[in-house]
């Protein structure tokens, strides 16, 4: 099991997200302020218009209510000129000008009707008009335009009049231009506009926020003072807002005040109308970002899988080092990165020096320091081991004759290069696969692998043999004896092994030295009297 977590996002993953979420947010930011500058100037482009044409149309409506306020007048300065305007004149007079009003009706100071065109029209002579309005005409003597209110023939209308006086000035009553808004009026010549179906429309209401013209009929007459638009103008502003009338519609809306009427322009369109145009906005810029998005976001997974891949390499090295000492050596890593050329190079120089360390550590741990052969501890363990398997082997036990003499005559160093004489004359007659080692002191032994009693003898002489013709160290000669003992047929555990080819040895010493003894049964504690010799 790795003592690395697994768990944890990889570093590739990581950038990789953030570049995603990084594109994907610049995307969304600059398709929003995108959405946002044409937005505005969409919004802009209707509210001018709209103020534009509100302005247009209240100078024109103004222009016309003073063509029509003339008119009217020039009939008054008839009656002062005459006296009077008969019916037929009356009738001649509204013809003419029946374009500007629906109807024509001349009142009496005591609110009498005292002539009427054309005749058809719902209101008779002799009929009294005293409404507050007609009272109001009379009170002020003066040409006057008064707010819409519902007249005697029922309808909604829209008065325009002029006082008349006789030749003596003598107050004689009105005359009445009368405008029905609800029929077709000059307001709807000049208001009633086509617009390109973009729901756009016009709209005009009096002083008081009533509305005297209106594409959608049913509006005529209403008070819409509540209207944001509506409550500017007849505040006497002209101007353009966005505002939710009160059916949570919004409009762009522009407004005009007309200052001879006292009435207000309003010019406006629905703000759904930009919906669509932003719309496919929003969808042509996102598809013309999109290559451009996923081109981005490949080219920043490339990078990163350069910068991250060296990294990446060397996290799993390291990885792979804490459950594998001895990894190997650390794969070439290329970057140009500086951070990562610093990590490889000190991990580099740690992993050697930590194999090395560790070689070193091994070592003393296996190996007898004086003459390098395997120590004790690896002698027991290899002996262990090789006890488990059936491959026969044999044990040699040597100890130098007299070792006590070679140091008291020529000291412990010299004792010491003996040693490793010994050790050396051992590794020679020894092959591949055997395990010579130091037991302790002076005396030493070789475990031979795959080896017969026979063949353990023969070795075991020719150490015996080499060692005591070879000068050594001391620049004397110097003996050893051996016992021999071999696996599996004279002892199968590593202590029963190794009490034989001691009690061989010690056979071999007390039979004078310089020898080899084979184990035997009768070399045992009760039948110690008979031990093999060679
Ligand atoms: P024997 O023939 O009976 O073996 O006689 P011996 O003198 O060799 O006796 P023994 O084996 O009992 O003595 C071992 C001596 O070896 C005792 C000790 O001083 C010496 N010795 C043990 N280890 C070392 C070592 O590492 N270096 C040196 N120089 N001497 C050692
Ligand atoms: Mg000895
Ligand atoms: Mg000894």
């Amino acid at each position: 099991m790795s003592l690395y977590p697994k768990k944890g996002f990889k570093l590739v993953t990581i950038v990789s997200f953030i570049i995603v979420v990084s594109i994907v947010l610049t995307m969304i930011i600059s398709i929003h302020s995108a959405y946002n500058v044409s937005k505005q100037s969409l919004v802009n482009n209707y509210l001018s218009g709209n103020y534009d044409r509100a302005m247009d149309l209240s100078a024109t409506t103004g222009d016309l209510l003073e063509r029509i306020q003339k008119s009217i007048h020039s009939m008054a300065e008839m009656w002062k000129r005459d006296g009077s305007i008969d019916q037929a004149r009356l009738d001649d007079l509204y013809l003419t000008n029946s374009e500007y009003f629906n109807s024509l009706t001349v009142v009496r100071n005591d609110f009498t009707v005292t002539g009427v065109a054309p005749t058809s029209v719902n209101l008779k002579i002799g009929q009294t008009l005293d409404s507050d309005t007609s009272r109001a005409i009379v009170k002020a003597r003066d040409d006057m335009v008064t707010n819409p209110f519902v007249g005697k023939t029922g309808n909604l209308v829209v008065l325009v009049t002029s006082p008349l006086f006789d030749k003596n000035n003598k107050y004689y009553g009105y005359i009445a231009g009368t405008i029905y808004l609800h029929e077709s009026n000059m307001m709807q010549l000049v208001l009633q506009q086509d617009y390109d179906s973009d729901g756009s429309y016009v709209y005009a209401v009096d002083s008081k926020g009533n509305v005297i013209f209106h594409p959608d009929a049913a509006m005529i007459g209403k008070n819409i003072a509540s209207n944001e638009a509506v409550w500017k103008v007849i505040a006497g502003l002209n101007g353009s807002v966005t505002y939710t009338d009160n059916n949570q519609v919004e409009y762009y809306a522009g407004y005009a005040y007309n200052m001879k009427s006292g009435w207000g322009i309003v010019s406006q369109t629905p703000a759904s109308i930009i919906n669509e145009p932003l719309n496919n906005l929003l969808q042509s810029s996102t598809l013309q970002s999109l290559p451009l998005l996923l081109i981005t976001l490949a080219a920043g997974w490339v990078l990163t899988y350069l910068v991250v891949r060296p990294l990446h390499r060397l996290a799993e090295y390291s990885n792979k080092m804490l459950t594998e000492w001895n990894s190997g050596d650390l794969p070439p890593v290329r970057s140009a990165t500086y951070e990562i050329k610093s990590l490889y190079n000190s991990l580099r120089i740690t992993t050697r020096q930590l194999q090395t360390y560790i070689n070193k550590l091994r070592n003393e741990t296996a190996l007898d320091g004086l003459t390098g052969l395997a120590n004790r501890r690896n002698f027991d363990a290899t002996l262990e081991t090789w006890c488990l398997d059936t491959e026969p082997f044999a044990l040699i036990m040597v100890d130098i004759d007299h070792f006590k003499r070679v140091n008291d005559t020529h000291g412990h160093l010299v004792g010491d290069r003996v040693i490793q004489f010994l050790a050396s004359t051992m590794r020679n007659v020894s092959r591949e696969g055997d395990l010579c080692f130091r037991y302790g002191g002076e005396e030493l032994g070789i475990l031979l692998r795959g080896c017969n009693v026979t063949r353990a003898y023969i070795v075991a002489e020719r150490l015996r043999q080499l060692v005591s013709s070879t000068p050594g160290p001391s620049g004397q000669l110097i003996t050893v004896s051996l016992g021999v003992v071999v696996f599996p047929e004279q002892g199968d555990s590593p202590n029963d092994l190794i009490a034989k080819a001691d009690e061989s040895l010690y056979t071999s010493k007390r039979e004078g030295r310089n020898r080899t003894t084979v184990f035997s049964s009768e070399m045992m504690p009760d039948s110690y009297s008979g031990p093999s010799k060679h």
